[in-house]
C-alpha cells in the first residue's frame, strides 16, 4: 500500500525545509518531492543505512548488546567519570538537548555542540554587538539585495536560494526573479558566484580588510582605501557599496568561509558592524548559515538551562563558559576527557587528529543512527529512531524559528530522548544512592 504524507519537515539543514512530500510504500520510505538532491538521499538512503541495534567494541570485535545493556553500560561510564564530556546535539530535537545539558550538570561535566566548530565565532560576536537579524519569511518578502559572505548554499542549502531569496517569489517585489541583485564574496569561484550579480573574489583571510573598506566606503571615506584590498579592486568595492546603499532591503547571510577563516569572531563583529553602517542609509540585516539542521536549537536550549549557549563545564558545580578553554576540541586535545557521549554528530569526520585520538583511548559512547567516521573510534554505538522519519521533535530554523518535525513511519527504533532520559534517571539514582 502507498502512502503520500505532505508537509514533511526535512531534517538535513538549517533551511528545516517543511513542504516535504513522502511516498511510503509498505511501511518503508519509496519516494520524494520537493527536496534537494542532500534531503532526498537523508530519506531515501535511510532505511538500508542503519544499524540494527548497539553495538560494543570488545578487543578488536564489535559485539551486539541489547539496548538495555547498552544503557547500563553508559550509567557505570559517565557516572564514574572525572571529566565527562557531551558532545554533538546538532542532529537531534530540543527535547534531547534539555536532557543534555541537564545530565551534564548532574555529573559535573561539559556538554558542547558542533557550535563551536562552524558559528561559535558567530555567537561570540553577537554577545558583543547584538544582531540585527530577521526571519527567512521577511527576507523572501522584502529583500531586494542579498549577499552570501563565505558561504555556498547551491552546495550546502541548496533550496536556500529557492525558498527565501534568488528564485523566490516575493510579496513586497513586484518582479522578485529580476529585481533582485545576489552578490557573493568568497576566495574561490563556487556555484553560488556563478550565479551572482556581482562576485567578489578576495584573498584568503581579506574579510577582516574588505569588511572595513566597505564601511568606509560607506562612511563617505573611500579617499583613504588603496586600490587593491585583500585581492579586491578599489572600483568594484565602491560598486558594491553602491549597490548596498541602493537597496530597499538588503539581507547579508555568511557562512563558516568566514568564522573559520583568520580573525573569526571579528569578522563576524565587522560584519555585523559593516551592517550597522548600512542602516544609517537603509534596511539591512545580517544572519548566519547554520548548517545542521537544530544546531541553532542547541543553542537556545543550552541558553534558557546554563545560561551560555555551548561550550558550558559544570565541573566548578557550577555553569561555567569560556570558549577556547571550554570547547570539546580543547577538552580533548589536552587529553582532559576521560568519558565522552557523542550524540548525533561526528566529530571523527571533523575534529583534529589529536582529538581523534584521544576519544580513541576514553570509553566514547556514540548515539547515531548509521555507522560514520565516529564508529571507528567509539567504544559503544547506540542506534536511535531520526528525528524527522521515525521520531518527532521540535528543531529551530537557522532564522530561530522553532518547527515541529514529524514522525511518519514506524521502526520500532526508541527514539534518542526516550534513551537520554532512562540514562539520566539511572544515575540520578546512582548519585542519590551514592
Ligand atoms: S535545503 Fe536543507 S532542509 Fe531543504 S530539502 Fe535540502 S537538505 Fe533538506
Amino acid at each position: 500500500m502507498v502512502d503520500k504524507i505532505r508537509h514533511v519537515v526535512c531534517p538535513y539543514c538549517g533551511c528545516l525545509c517543511d513542504d516535504i512530500m513522502i511516498e511510503v510504500t509498505d511501511g518503508k520510505i519509496s519516494g520524494v518531492e520537493n527536496a534537494c538532491t542532500l534531503g532526498a538521499h537523508k530519506f531515501l538512503d535511510d532505511a538500508g543505512n542503519r544499524l540494527k541495534g548497539p553495538i560494543m567494541r570488545t578487543g578488536d570485535e564489535w559485539v551486539d548488546i541489547s539496548y538495555e545493556e547498552a544503557i547500563e553500560f553508559a550509567v557505570k561510564v559517565l557516572s564514574e567519570a572525572d571529566r565527562p564530556l557531551l558532545y554533538g546535539w546538532s542532529g537531534c530535537a530540543t527535547e534531547t538537548q534539555a536532557i543534555g545539558a541537564h545530565l551534564a550538570e548532574l555529573i559535573g561535566g561539559v556538554v558542547d555542540s558542533t557550535t563551536s566548530v562552524c558559528h561559535g565565532p558567530s555567537i561570540l560576536a553577537i554577545q558583543e554587538v547584538g544582531h540585527p537579524g530577521c526571519t527567512l519569511g521577511q527576507v523572501k518578502n522584502r529583500a531586494d539585495t542579498i549577499i552570501y559572505w563565505g558561504s555556498n548554499p547551491i552546495e550546502a542549502h541548496p533550496r536556500h536560494l529557492s525558498r527565501y531569496t534568488n528564485y523566490a517569489d516575493a510579496y513586497f517585489l513586484h518582479n522578485a526573479f529580476r529585481e533582485r541583485r545576489v552578490i557573493v564574496v568568497d576566495v574561490r569561484k563556487t556555484p553560488t558566484a556563478e550565479i551572482a550579480t556581482e562576485f567578489v573574489q578576495l584573498e584568503q583571510g581579506g574579510d577582516y580588510h574588505v569588511l572595513s573598506a566597505l564601511r568606509a566606503i560607506i562612511r563617505g571615506r573611500g579617499d583613504i582605501i588603496p586600490d587593491m584590498v585583500a585581492g579586491v579592486p578599489k572600483t568594484q568595492l565602491i560598486r558594491v557599496a553602491d549597490m548596498c546603499k541602493k537597496a530597499k532591503f538588503g539581507a547579508l547571510f555568511f557562512g563558516v568561509g568566514i568564522t573559520m577563516t583568520g580573525g573569526k569572531y571579528k569578522n563576524i563583529r565587522n560584519a555585523i558592524e559593516f551592517v550597522d553602517e548600512l542602516n544609517r542609509h537603509t534596511k539591512w540585516t545580517i544572519s548566519p548559515m547554520r548548517g545542521h539542521s537544530n544546531v541553532y536549537g542547541s543553542n537556545e536550549v543550552f541558553t534558557w538551562i546554563t545560561g551560555y549557549p555551548f561550550a558550558v563545564d559544570y565541573s566548578r558545580g557550577i555553569a561555567f563558559y569560556n570558549p577556547g578553554e571550554t570547547t570539546a576540541v580543547d577538552i580533548l586535545a589536552r587529553k582532559e576527557a576521560d568519558a565522552a557521549l557523542i550524540m548525533a554528530s561526528d566529530p571523527g569526520a571533523h575534529f583534529p587528529r589529536i582529538c581523534c585520538e584521544h576519544l580513541a583511548k576514553i570509553p566514547t559512547i556514540l548515539f547515531d543512527p548509521y555507522p560514520s567516521a565516529t564508529t571507528h573510534l567509539c567504544t559503544l554505538q547506540i542506534p536511535s529512531a531520526v528525528n524527522g522519519i521515525d521520531a518527532a521533535g521540535t528543531a529551530y530554523r537557522m532564522d530561530g524559528i522553532p518547527i515541529r518535525t514529524r514522525k511518519f513511519i514506524e521502526t520500532g527504533y526508541p527514539t534518542d530522548t526516550e534513551l537520554m532520559e532512562k540514562i539520566y534517571d539511572r544515575i540520578r539514582q546512582v548519585k542519590e544512592n551514592a
